[in-house]
């Protein structure tokens, strides 16, 4: 026997069943366990394990079952597309959710939804779930970023713009981590500039978060994805010297990077261009739906010391005011940084690293005169590349498909010795970095990963 709740209040439009609940609880001073019991059935007969029940739900919270399809994301009917959503609850705009009472609301947001374009506010990809949200009106770029990334849907379909968009991000980390030198109009100017606006210098601690370094170059991320995302470059790039020659000059422009052209290593467009321009997209690791989570009483959450590896990112950030590092290292990028196809890697930064890398083959070790070389050589491919799904693919592209599960390309944590921890160290990384890097279009790969 359930009873109705005395306060009414709607769910938030795509707002997770956990959180709708939590808030009724709030609102009626009630254990979440007991409501809970309420509004869940066993899975199966006798089964410990309790699931929602929509119908239960309708009567408990006084709220007609069609508007919880349309707005509990457990409940949607038809069900979306998962793929095309996070798998990550987060919280949206604030200034949205205000109006919802009951404490957070967390929502499970599309691929695609970065900026909340009434107000201005950036929301970023799920981050630490309690960081205040930065507004816009400064930047007004980035919400036009959030217009474009819409229309690269519409164009492209969601695998397509998905992949597209992450791959961005990643060229963008890449080059903003280790380029020194920038030219005038140069997008690594913009990026810092914008950093200099959301995340203060001198206010590193309490202002930064990778969310943050993900909207200092949405803008270049999208605008790189109108040409990633799209069949007709993809094919120009595959076809041969004079296409790949085109796409570069394009990809500059994007970048603001005059005569730009993609050398052999330390170059995460080069490393598209040779491993992934004529493979399918590829799909996000997981979704919501096939989490063992759905429907019950939680909820994946972010890992408990999130809030101490942001200092510790903070600290890095605010010695040498570049991104990339904590975006390479963020979970938004890990479906583009272990592809299906990608080599095994023991550790996670070899596998990183071997993002901004062709597959030259040179003898080893490499020497400091090799690398010098190497920093200056154009990567070209000859002739055009064969790809079956390349030839026969059509936009929009539909989400790859595995049918297995997402094979082990490794990718474990560094250990402490294998990954420059201390605070002399990781300066002279930095300082090692910074100063082998002269290129556009760069950034520092350790030896090993050059094959
Ligand atoms: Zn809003």
């Amino acid at each position: 026997m359930v009873s109705r709740l005395p306060i009414t209040t709607r769910p938030a439009h795509q707002e997770i069943a956990v959180s709708y609940l939590a808030r009724l609880a709030a609102l009626h001073d009630l254990p979440a366990d007991e409501l809970w019991h309420q509004v869940s059935r066993p899975k199966a007969k006798g089964s410990p394990t309790r699931r929602l029940d929509g119908d239960l739900l309708a009567t408990v919270a006084n709220q007609p079952r069609a508007r919880l399809e349309r707005a509990v994301t457990e409940l949607r009917t038809p069900e979306p597309d998962w793929l095309a959503l996070r798998h990550e609850p987060q919280r949206g705009c604030w200034r949205c959710d205000a109006r919802h009472p009951g404490g957070p609301v967390l929502h499970l947001l599309a691929h695609h939804h970065y900026v909340c374009t009434r107000h201005h506010v950036w929301i970023g990809p799920p981050d630490q779930e309690d960081h205040p949200q930065p507004d816009l009106d400064a930047l007004p770029e980035i919400v036009t970023a959030q217009h474009r990334h819409r229309r690269l849907i519409r164009r492209f379909g969601p695998a397509a713009t998905f992949d597209a968009v992450l791959t961005g991000f990643l060229i963008c980390a890449h080059r903003w981590n280790f380029a020194d030198l920038a030219f005038p109009g140069d997008a690594w100017i913009e990026w810092r500039r914008r950093a200099e606006l959301l995340i203060p210098p001198g206010t590193e601690d309490d202002t930064f978060s990778t969310s943050r370094l993900f909207a200092c170059t949405y803008p270049e991320a999208v605008a790189l994805a109108e040409l990633i995302g799209s069949l007709h470059w993809r094919r120009v790039v595959a076809h041969g010297p004079d296409g790949q020659r085109t796409f570069a000059t394009e990809i500059g422009r994007r970048l603001g990077l005059r005569d730009y052209r993609p050398i052999v290593i330390k170059d995460a467009v080069a490393h598209w261009m040779e491993q992934d321009c004529w493979r399918p997209p590829s799909p996000p690791n997981t979704d919501y739906r096939s989490l063992r989570t759905f429907g019950g009483p939680t909820f994946r959450k972010p890992s408990q010391d999130s809030d101490t590896k942001r200092r510790d990112n903070a600290l890095w950030f605010s010695r040498h005011r570049r991104g990339g590092d904590s975006m390479l290292h963020h979970r938004t990028l890990n479906p583009v940084v272990i592809r299906d196809w990608s080599t095994k890697m023991e550790v996670f930064d070899g596998a990183l690293a071997q993002t901004a890398n062709t597959t030259i083959r040179l003898r080893k070790p490499l020497t400091t005169k090799d690398l010098l070389a190497l920093a200056t050589t154009e990567w070209i491919r000859s002739d055009p590349i064969s790809s079956t799904w390349l030839n026969t693919a059509t936009e929009p592209v539909d989400w790859h498909r595995r049918t297995g599960p997402r094979p082990p390309t490794g990718g474990r944590p560094a250990l402490p010795h294998e990954r420059p921890r201390s605070r002399q160290t990781r300066t002279a990384y930095a300082r090692r970095s910074a100063n082998t890097t002269s290129k556009p279009g760069t950034g520092v790969v350790p030896t090993e990963s050059v094959n």
